[in-house]
């Protein structure tokens, strides 16, 4: 009996106008996979034997993104697929890129070309599913393996490397000890590979639900790439889990080696300037304390991005720093829209200078009322604050 993939109607669409101009077709690696294992494919690649140049003829609206390995863009009712030619590698160079690639007839030539036994599985609803490397039986048993012999393939391209972990953590699945071996010798290798390619991998790798197992079990190879991570002072299990990403991310340099050790990794990786400066002011205001009373938490929070709060908040809290009740005090304080801006302040710039206060001063005067109505010395309505600001005026 066969077991019948869904996909999509375009994708669907393009397999069978191959088949009608006397070629074959399937999807493959990454999308098969992620249906046998009933979760949502990101993307559709489609494998054939049809040379590029058919592929272009056959379809109307193409484009030639990587036309040099093999790769047509076909764009099929709006939907953009990837449609590569049966390839086979030839030599690598620099631990990385084929030195050339050959087209072949075969798909199982095609498929020996993948990393991973998982991700080398094709199907079509015509013929079903091809699975020459045994990846149905890994998919069951939940191991990641590679095709063929483990040290020559990421001897090729030591992407596969992290490629490797990256889908042991995504996928909660056992590496198996030949290819896991291998991950462990051939990880200096990274070294040549992109900071673009590593750092979109290591966030994978961070979000996966097995990520703390994998991190734990493949220091040495994190360490290529974040070497100022020492690793010293693992977070506990409970506490990283329930992290996002880039959270996880910024607990591990909060326990080793910083805001410094972030910056430098985050030049290093070419992180975003989102996930850069977020993380470099997480971790410039793990301040709090573990006995912050509320008007302590007030003043915290004052002048602060309420995203940046509630992150510092949560590793605060991960780290052991503060209590819950005081990580959830200040959460209830930013959902109630605690008093922390001076925009919320009863009074605006003008109301200060109808006082005859000029130039910078008008901003001290404006972040000392913030201040003390935030520890409520004053209250925050704009009789007291301009009554306070008269008195003092006139006390000088
Ligand atoms: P994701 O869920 O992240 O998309 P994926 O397995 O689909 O994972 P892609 O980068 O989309 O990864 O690649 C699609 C397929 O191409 C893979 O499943 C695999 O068969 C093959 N592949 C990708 N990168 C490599 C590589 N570096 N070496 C060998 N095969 C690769
Ligand atoms: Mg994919």
């Amino acid at each position: 009996k066969m077991k019948k993939i869904s996909m999509p109607r375009s994708a669907e669409t393009i397999i069978n106008k191959l088949y009608e101009n006397g070629f074959e077709a399937y999807i493959v690696g990454g999308c098969v996979r992620d249906s046998l294992l009933g979760r949502k494919p990101d993307d559709f690649d489609i494998t054939t034997n049809a040379l590029p140049e058919d592929v272009k003829l056959i379809f109307t609206k193409t484009v030639d993104t990587g036309i040099a390995h093999g790769t047509v863009t076909v764009i099929e009712n709006e939907d953009v697929y990837e449609v590569t030619t049966y390839r086979i590698d030839g030599e690598y160079r620099d631990n990385r890129h084929p030195i050339s690639v050959a087209y072949t007839g075969k798909l199982e030539d095609d498929l020996a070309r993948r990393d991973f036994t998982v991700n080398a599985l094709a199907y079509n609803d015509k013929v079903g599913l091809v699975d020459a490397f045994s990846g149905t039986q890994d998919l069951k048993s939940r191991i990641i393996r590679c095709v063929g012999d483990p040290q020559k393939r990421f001897a090729e391209d030591a992407l596969r490397v992290l490629r490797g972990v990256r889908f042991s953590s995504v996928l909660g699945f056992e590496i198996e000890e030949k290819t896991s071996d291998a991950i462990r010798i051939f990880a200096p290798n990274l070294k040549d590979i992109s900071a673009e390619r590593i750092f979109t991998e290591w966030k994978k790798l961070l979000s996966g639900n097995s990520a703390y197992d994998v991190i734990k079990n493949y220091k040495e190879v994190i360490n290529v790439f974040l070497p100022t991570l020492d690793f010293f002072n693992l977070p506990k299990r409970e506490a990283f889990e329930p992290l996002a990403w880039d959270e996880r991310q910024i607990l591990l340099f909060a326990l080793s080696s910083g805001v410094e050790g972030f910056a430098s990794s985050a030049k290093k990786l070419k992180m975003d300037s989102k996930t850069r400066d977020t993380g470099i002011s997480v971790l410039n205001n793990l301040t709090l304390s573990e006995k912050a009373s509320d008007i302590d938490l007030r003043i915290y929070l004052i002048g602060k991005d309420d995203e940046i709060a509630r992150k510092c908040a949560k590793i605060s809290f991960a780290m052991g720093i503060i209590e819950k009740s005081t990580y959830e005090r200040i959460n209830e304080m930013l959902d109630n829209d605690v008093l922390r801006h001076v925009n919320q302040l009863a009074v605006k710039g003008n109301d200060i200078t109808d006082l005859g206060i000029k130039g910078k001063e008008v901003g001290e005067a404006l972040n000392e009322i913030l201040r003390l109505a935030v520890t409520g010395e004053i209250e925050n309505s704009k009789n007291s604050i301009i009554a306070y600001l008269k008195e003092k005026r006139n006390s000088k």
